[in-house]
């Protein structure tokens, strides 16, 4: 088994719990409950977590150069982070935080990436 980062559990776990947030507003479920539409999208996301190339240093997906969700999966995603961004920070503001902290060193690890690339294509 391939060994998870923390920053890929922390993915799933805040993408999961997104999810959540929206479905429960948007489609009335509870608890662990999703509507069928949204356990699909979450699965889609959790699949494209796993096979994300950059695995297991994946940058979280908002800072991702690859765009690997097909269009629709990747509006209806948008619509919930939009939704559940700010609701994610007062309900889990540790998790939210180290994501966000993930996505700040992502800034920074992509461009000396992206630096060091030019310089060998030169
Ligand atoms: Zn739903």
């Amino acid at each position: 088994m391939k060994k998870e980062s923390g920053r890929v559990v922390r993915e799933r776990k805040t993408v999961e719990e997104m999810v959540k947030l929206y479905c429960h507003q948007h489609h009335d479920t509870q608890g662990e409950k999703l509507c069928d539409r949204c356990s699909v999208l979450l699965n889609y996301a959790f699949q494209h977590i796993e096979k994300c190339k950059f695995h297991p240093e994946k940058p979280t997906c908002r800072n991702c150069t690859v765009h690997c969700y097909s269009k629709k999966n990747k509006n209806t995603i948008k619509d919930v982070m939009r939704f559940s961004g700010q609701r994610m920070m007062l309900r889990f503001p540790a998790l939210t935080i180290l994501h966000l902290i993930d996505g700040w060193k992502d800034k920074k690890r992509q461009e000396e990436y992206f630096k060091a690339e030019e310089l060998k294509n030169k």
